[in-house]
Parts: structure tokens; C-alpha cells; sequence
């Protein structure tokens, strides 16, 4: 016997039409590219979303055509996320900080037919244009600008372009949740940039999760401000989950420098953020040379690499802010685990409850992790054993957009390529990539784990540790370290920091200095770099 309830698809039009009808006053508050705050709300955000979307079939786009973005997080691209995917197109966001060779093969392989771009990213798009034939727009998301427009024939504006939709236009009605809405590609560490094709259903379920208490916990009380750009796998779905909550958005442009947010934070009163460590560190150091404070922020949610510990200890002691360190990918969604504790862990004393906020927190509904041992056994959920992690749940991909053969999932698992311990609640904690785990004389050596500790040094500003090769142990760890400003401190004042806090043979077997540690676009540290220019030290000694 069926269940007899209504047949209600869940599709992302069905978001904004949510928020647009209970929380239409709701106000969004956008930072433009030169610092002024355009403010809106969510009956204005679906109107307008509505009117491009009649305005991109009006100008012959066709079910499931790729439109894409190069975008700030701003109104307009929030109009897009909800003006594309709801007429049925895909929204192809693209992430401006890759090498323009990256860009033009991306935007080739998803046979994007129209790409809508920040002023800001003006000159790049002039070097792609002739690159990329196909592409059958160019438009500019600011309002018409008669020198430009003089300057480049080619280029078009939003303002204009939305203007040509029709008032009264509704959402088509021929969209199934399983249709394609959204893409994606990975960063590429290796090879190839892989796109990952999210369904209106994945996105749902995805955002409906997000939404709950133990994940970011939205609620219509909250304003929140994605720092996670929304070209970074859809900012972390927040536009879509913090708007099924009604929650007010804060959208910060291109100014994501500790002083800028702080004073976003601080002047739109926010009580939830989501960003990458980096992004944090350069708030905390803001918030310790001028003594600003945060009277505001409740939580912030930190991902996308390991969270440093030192960093979770000072948010929380000295400025009265929750981390919630997740983990996730883009073939996720991009969430995973997210670190809340459980009723149990409540009368643990303080010290036991903060090491186990350390992880990365475990599943919520829906997810399902698993780690394996090479030969593709499942090793025990105990905390200690560490394997393979792999995945599965309804907002995982099954299989990369056009793939090639080889990069099929087919056991019913998605392999992420992260090495990982689980306990039995579920709670994961990252040990490495599978690819930058330090193997010394067949014992494992966490780098993140040694990281951590090196952020926690007073004079580190940044670390990486990388496997250096070695002719008695096969490799051994490299420390590599950028320094505070003015800082001469020296190897092994840096190095004597680890005694007691890690087993000998874990310390590093030395220490490089560098002005910067190489970061990918998506702030991830190009370990294949370092390992380039720091592999064989070890060797030469
Ligand atoms: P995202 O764009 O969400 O960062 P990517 O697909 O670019 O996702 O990268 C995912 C990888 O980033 C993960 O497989 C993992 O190695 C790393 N990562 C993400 N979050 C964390 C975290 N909290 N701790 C450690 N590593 C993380």
C-alpha cells in the first residue's frame, strides 16, 4: 500500500518561493565591488530571480544548459543561483582564482552558453573571451555603463539583460527533482579539474540537513555571512539552507580581510559565518593588534582544511565564539561531518569536552562514512584504526560529470581519498590526504596532526609539513614554516616545542623557512610544491 500524501518535488525555486512568502521582509545586505551595501529582502530576491529566469529562456536557453558565474558573493549572484536553477537551467559557478588554462578547459568541458561576471573579473574574462567561441554572452552583473559598453561591443549588462524578462513569468513546471541544477569542479590538485553535477533533490536534502542544530543550526534569528565564496561549492550550500531557515544574509563581496569582516560582523550584527582557516587567521590576527572584539558572532563554522586547535581555544576563550570544525568536498555537497557534542559528553570535564571538539565531527542523517583498508575491507569504527574514508548518502555524487570511464564509483562507495579514524558515535578525525601521509620505516605520521601543533607555536604564522625523502626511513617529516612578521626565532626553538606533546619519532626532522606557503584556489596547501622544492633535503645531509 502506497502512503497517501501529496506529491511535492523538491525544487529550488521551492526555496525562495518559501522564504519570498514567510520571510519576504527579511533583509539581504550585499557589499559591492567598490564597499557600498546594497540592501534587499527575500520577496525582492525571488522577483527578481523570477524575471531572469524568463529572460535567459526568452533568450533561447534550453532545459539543463550550463550558465555560468564568476562572482563575488553578492545579490545578484544569489539572483542567479535561484534565477537559473529554477527555470531549469544548471548554474555553473566557476572559481576566478584558477590559472585562466584551468578556466578555459572548465568552461569548455561544461559547454557553458553564457557567462555572467563581477566588474572585478573584467580583464580576465577579456583573456578567456577568445578562447571560448561558444559562449554565446557576456554579461556584466552591474547596471549599464555607456563607457564600457563603448570600450567593449561585446560585453553586456545584468541590468539590461534582466530587464528583457516578463513580469508575470512563473517557474516551468516540466522540472523534476532529479534534474541537474547546479555545477561544480574540483579544484585538481592532480590532473584534470572533475565536474560535479549536483540534482534540485541533493540540493534539498542537503540544505534541509544543513539547516538542523547539529549542523550549522540556521534559524529565521540568525544573520549569517558566508565568507565561503559562493564559487566554492555553493559557499557550503548556506544560500540555500540559511534562506530555507529565513535566515537574514549578509553577503560581503571581495572584502574578506580581518578588518572588513569584523566591521561587517560588527555593524550588521551577524551570529553565524562559515570559512576556511586561513580566512579565520587573518580575523584573529586583525582582532589582536587593534583589540576589536566580536559582541555579536555566536558561531562560525570552519572547514575545508584542519581547523588548528589554537585557533578553536582563542575563537572561544577570547572572543566568546563557538567553531563548529566540519569537514567536507565538493562530491559531497559539500558536508560531511560537522563537530557538535552529544547529551552524554555533557558532564565531561572541560579539558575531555574539548578534545573531542577537536575532529571533524561526525555524520549527520543521511551521511553514512566508512573507512577501508587498501584491499577494501572495512576496518573498525574504534577511534584508533585508521583507513581509507569513504561515503555515501543522497547528497554524494554517483559519478562525475562526463566522465572518463576510469573515475566511475561503482561499489556503492565514494572513496574520498582522506585518511581517517572513526569512533563508534561517528566521530571522524582527518590523519591526512591519502596522498600526504608521512610513511617513516612503515609506521604512519599524521601532518595535520603536526600542523596543529606548530600553528600553536607563538611565532608561527603558517605551517605545512610535508614527507621528505630519507635513506634510513624512507621518509621522514619536513616542517616548513612562515614566520610572524619581524620573528628570527630559530629551527630548534621550533622544534623543542613538539617534546611532550608527540612521541620523538614523530618530530620533524627539520625545519625551512619561506615567506609564504603555496595555497591552491581553494586555500589548500600545495603539498606536490613543497615537496618539489623540499623533498630531497633530508637526502643531501
Ligand atoms: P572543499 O571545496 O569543500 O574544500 P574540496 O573538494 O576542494 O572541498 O576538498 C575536500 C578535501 O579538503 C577533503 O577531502 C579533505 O582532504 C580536505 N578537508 C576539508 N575539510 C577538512 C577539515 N575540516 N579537516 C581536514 N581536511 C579537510
Amino acid at each position: 500500500m502506497r502512503g497517501l500524501m501529496m506529491d511535492q518535488p523538491l525544487l529550488i525555486s521551492g526555496i525562495i518561493d518559501h522564504a519570498a512568502r514567510y520571510h519576504g521582509d527579511t533583509e539581504v545586505v550585499s557589499v559591492g565591488i567598490d564597499g557600498h551595501r546594497d540592501r534587499t529582502d527575500y520577496a525582492g530576491v525571488r522577483k527578481r530571480s523570477l524575471k531572469l529566469g524568463s529572460a535567459l529562456l526568452k533568450r533561447g536557453m534550453k532545459k539543463s544548459d550550463r550558465i555560468a558565474t564568476v562572482a563575488w558573493n553578492n545579490f545578484r549572484h544569489l539572483e542567479l543561483y535561484y534565477g537559473v536553477s529554477g527555470s531549469g537551467l544548471v548554474c555553473h559557478t566557476v572559481n576566478p582564482r584558477l590559472f585562466p588554462e584551468q578556466l578555459v578547459y572548465i568552461m569548455g568541458h561544461a559547454e557553458d552558453r553564457i557567462v555572467f561576471f563581477d566588474k572585478t573579473f573584467l580583464s580576465l574574462v577579456e583573456a578567456l573571451q577568445n578562447q571560448l567561441p561558444n559562449v554565446e554572452a557576456w554579461i556584466m552583473m552591474e547596471d549599464h555603463d555607456e563607457e564600457l559598453a563603448k570600450e567593449h561591443s561585446w560585453l553586456e549588462f545584468y541590468e539590461d539583460f534582466i530587464a528583457t524578462g516578463d513580469d508575470d513569468f512563473n517557474w516551468p513546471d516540466d522540472i523534476d527533482e532529479w534534474d541537474a541544477s547546479s555545477l561544480c569542479y574540483t579544484s585538481g590538485t592532480t590532473g584534470n579539474p572533475k565536474g560535479v553535477l549536483y540534482a534540485h533533490r541533493s540540493t534539498l536534502l542537503h540544505a534541509m540537513m544543513s539547516a538542523t542544530p547539529d549542523v550549522m543550526g540556521f534559524s529565521a534569528r540568525d544573520s549569517m555571512v558566508p565568507v565561503v565564496p559562493m564559487f566554492h561549492v555553493n559557499a557550503w550550500g548556506s544560500p540555500y539552507s540559511a534562506v530555507l531557515a529565513g535566515s537574514r544574509l549578509v553577503l560581503p563581496g571581495p572584502f574578506l580581510d580581518g578588518e572588513s569582516l569584523v566591521t561587517l560582523f560588527n555593524e550588521e550584527k551577524v551570529t553565524i559565518s562559515a570559512g576556511v582557516p586561513t580566512i579565520w587567521a587573518g580575523l584573529i590576527q586583525y582582532l589582536e593588534t587593534s583589540g576589536n572584539k566580536l559582541p555579536h558572532l555566536e558561531r562560525t563554522v570552519i572547514g575545508g582544511s584542519a581547523c588548528p586547535p589554537s585557533m578553536i581555544d582563542k575563537f572561544r576563550d577570547n572572543y566568546d565564539v563557538d567553531v563548529l570544525h566540519a569537514w567536507g568536498m565538493t562530491e559531497m555537497s559539500p558536508l560531511g561531518t560537522v563537530n557538535h557534542l552529544k547529551n552524554k559528553h555533557l558532564d565531561l570535564d572541560a579539558d575531555k569536552q574539548k578534545e573531542i571538539r577537536l575532529s571533524q565531527g561526525r555524520p549527520p542523517y543521511g551521511m553514512e562514512l566508512g573507512v577501508f583498508d587498501d584491499e577494501g575491507n572495512q576496518l573498525p569504527n574504534d577511534g584508533e584504526t585508521q583507513g581509507n574514508l569513504h561515503c555515501r548518502g543522497g547528497w554524494v555524487l554517483s559519478d562525475y560529470y562526463l566522465a572518463d570511464p576510469d573515475t566511475t564509483i561503482d561499489d556503492g562507495w565514494f572513496p574520498t581519498g582522506d585518511v581517517a579514524t572513526l569512533d563508534e558515535d561517528g566521530f571522524m578525525q582527518i590523519r591526512d590526504r591519502s596522498k600526504d601521509i608521512i610513511k617513516s620505516g612503515g609506521e604512519w605520521i599524521s601532518s595535520v596532526d603536526l600542523e596543529n601543533l606548530a600553528m600553536a607555536h607563538p611565532c608561527v604564522a603558517d605551517a605545512a609539513v610535508i614527507a621528505a625523502r630519507h635513506e634510513k626511513w624512507d621518509e621522514r617529516p619536513l616542517l616548513v614554516v612562515v614566520r610572524k612578521e619581524n620573528d628570527e626565532t630559530g629551527a630548534g626553538d621550533i622544534l623543542s616545542f613538539y617534546s611532550g606533546k608527540v612521541a620523538k619519532w614523530w618530530i620533524p626532522d627539520a625545519v625551512e623557512f619561506v615567506d609564504e606557503i603555496p595555497r591552491n584556489a581553494t586555500g589548500k596547501v600545495r603539498k606536490n610544491v613543497l615537496r618539489e622544492q623540499f623533498g630531497d633535503v633530508l637526502m643531501e645531509t
